[in-house]
């Protein structure tokens, strides 16, 4: 599909580290989108997740330029890392537009887990009034699982929307919490990180037992 510079997608994440799903997905998305630019949007902190603190920001950043620079027409924006407390995608949505242009057609990427939260999110229903979702089937919700579990959640005018906002992507297995365990106890991280976030966390020591909260 060819891309058009006033479609963004943007795709917020802790990034705790940045694994392979956060940089393969979001191009695919964008490409099947249209999307001419993507936008990675690191949090300071997780609203739903307040009760673990992330590694220091200095980090999460550093490796997430790692990926992000790779990936063409991708960038990071760090507007959540330089507001005080934690951060709301409602807000950041507004801003954002006010800072890339009020005629911008945004694009919300998340995964399937924020779907399944979204409705506690602060001012749902405006989120997506400024952003149209795009939802990625993650672990432990493969597609047709996935399905299963809106149909259950959600009334069938709702069910039905977000069904209709499923991406077609592949399954990645992989998630931040099980690199972090792979990296505690020394396993395998082929599949999982890219090389080069694998060096940095070799290079830093992180997540490894006790240097979690060193910055
Ligand atoms: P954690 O394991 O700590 O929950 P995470 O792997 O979900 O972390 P985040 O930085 O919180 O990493 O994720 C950013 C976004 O990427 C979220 O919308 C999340 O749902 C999505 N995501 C994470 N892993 C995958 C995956 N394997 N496939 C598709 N989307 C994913």
């Amino acid at each position: 599909m060819t891309s058009d510079p006033q479609r963004i997608l943007i795709f917020g994440g802790t990034f705790d580290p940045p694994h392979l799903a956060h940089a393969k997905l979001p191009p695919v998305v964008a490409d099947s989108l249209g999307c001419g630019k993507i936008i990675y949007v690191p949090a300071a902190l997780n609203p739903l997740k307040s009760d673990t603190p992330p590694t220091p920001v200095s980090h999460r950043l550093a490796m997430l330029h790692l990926v992000v620079d790779a990936i063409p027409h991708a960038e990071i924006d760090t507007l959540e890392l330089d507001r005080e407390g934690p951060s709301y995608t409602v807000d950041t949505l507004v801003v954002l537009r006010q800072r890339y242009g009020e005629d911008l057609n945004l694009h919300l990427l998340i995964g399937a887990d924020h779907l399944l939260t979204f409705t506690q999110w602060k001012d749902w229903q405006r989120i997506l009034k400024l952003a149209e979702p795009a939802v990625m089937p993650r672990p432990p919700w493969p597609r047709e699982k996935l399905i299963e579990e809106i149909h259950q959640r959600f009334d069938a005018t709702m069910a039905e929307f977000w069904i209709a906002h499923l991406a077609d992507l592949p399954y990645l297995e992989v998630s931040a919490t099980d690199v972090r365990d792979k990296i505690t106890t020394n396993q395998d991280l082929i599949g999982t990180l890219d090389k080069r976030v694998i060096d940095y966390i070799r290079r830093h020591d992180l997540y490894a037992p006790d240097s979690r909260r060193n910055a």
